[in-house]
This record gives C-alpha cells, sequence and structure tokens, in this order.
C-alpha cells in the first residue's frame, strides 16, 4: 500500500485550497457535499488528520470519525426525508477507491430507488446547496 499523500484532492479542501459545500465541521472531523452524487443529499466524512483508508487510519481516529459519520447519518436522513441510509467507504484502487483520504459516503435512501453510479457525473451545485441547507438545518436541530 502507498503512503498518505498529502498532495490528495481532500487533503486540498482541507487546507481551504480548493472550495467545498461544508455541512459540519469539529475539532475532528469535516462532512461536506459530494460533487458527484449517487443521490440527492450525497455526503463525504473525513477526519482532518490524513490517513489513506480503512488499512492505515489510528484506531483513535477512527474511533472520532465513525461517531460523526452516525451524526451525519441522522442528520442526512432527517433533512433529506429519506427512508434508509446507506453508507460506503471504499480501500484501495482494486476496492473502487479513488481519493486517497479516508472518507465515509453517506448516502440517503428511498424506497424503490436505485443508487446512482459511483463518482460518474457532476452534480448541479444549485442543487447541492440546496439540499446542504437542508442537512444544516437537520444537524441544528439535533443539538
Ligand atoms: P472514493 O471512490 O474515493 O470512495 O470516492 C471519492 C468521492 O469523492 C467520489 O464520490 C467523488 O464524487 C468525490 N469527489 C471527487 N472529487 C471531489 C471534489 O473535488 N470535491 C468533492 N466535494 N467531492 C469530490
Amino acid at each position: 500500500m502507498s503512503a498518505y499523500d498529502p498532495n490528495n484532492i481532500f487533503a486540498k479542501i482541507l487546507r481551504g485550497e480548493i472550495p467545498c459545500e461544508k455541512v459540519f465541521e469539529d475539532e475532528n472531523t469535516v462532512a461536506f457535499m459530494d460533487v458527484m452524487p449517487r443521490a440527492a443529499g450525497h455526503v463525504l466524512v473525513l477526519p482532518k488528520a490524513g490517513a489513506r483508508n480503512l488499512l492505515d487510519i489510528p484506531q483513535d481516529t477512527l474511533a472520532t470519525l465513525i461517531v460523526s459519520v452516525q451524526k451525519i447519518a441522522r442528520a442526512v436522513k432527517a433533512g433529506m426525508e429519506a427512508d434508509g441510509i446507506t453508507v460506503h467507504q471504499f480501500n484501495e484502487p482494486a476496492g473502487g477507491q479513488t481519493v486517497f483520504h479516508i472518507h465515509f459516503h453517506v448516502i440517503p435512501r428511498w424506497e424503490g430507488a436505485s443508487l446512482g453510479h459511483h463518482a460518474a457525473r457532476m452534480g448541479d451545485m444549485a442543487e447541492i446547496r440546496r439540499h446542504a441547507e437542508k442537512i444544516r438545518a437537520a444537524l441544528a436541530a439535533q443539538s
């Protein structure tokens, strides 16, 4: 497995070098909208600390990350009025990973609606921003 590369796109987003539609941030974690959503309201949750994927992330970083994943999953379900949530996490190219800073995909699901393809096409940014607003509102209502 390769070492963590601090020039990956999510590291650049975390450093503020590339914009993102952020919905949540705490001491350890950031969550922002996926620009190529597999469903409306698709959010990515990642640690601020650099780790390539599940295979190298330190346990304490993983522990705080998964708690944030749960928090975001609840907010996405409520904010998007979804019937369910799918969580994906890919490791290494053979495992489907395309960005090498660990992240969890939190994807709202509705009965009867199939999942779109992975990283297939850019979403509409105005629509993504509207979904982000709903998720931020649900997060605000949580606390
Ligand atoms: P992976 O295959 O690594 O699990 O997923 C990477 C995800 O990052 C994909 O769902 C893709 O749509 C998303 N993505 C790729 N580049 C960017 C970007 O610049 N900004 C955001 N917000 N998402 C991105």
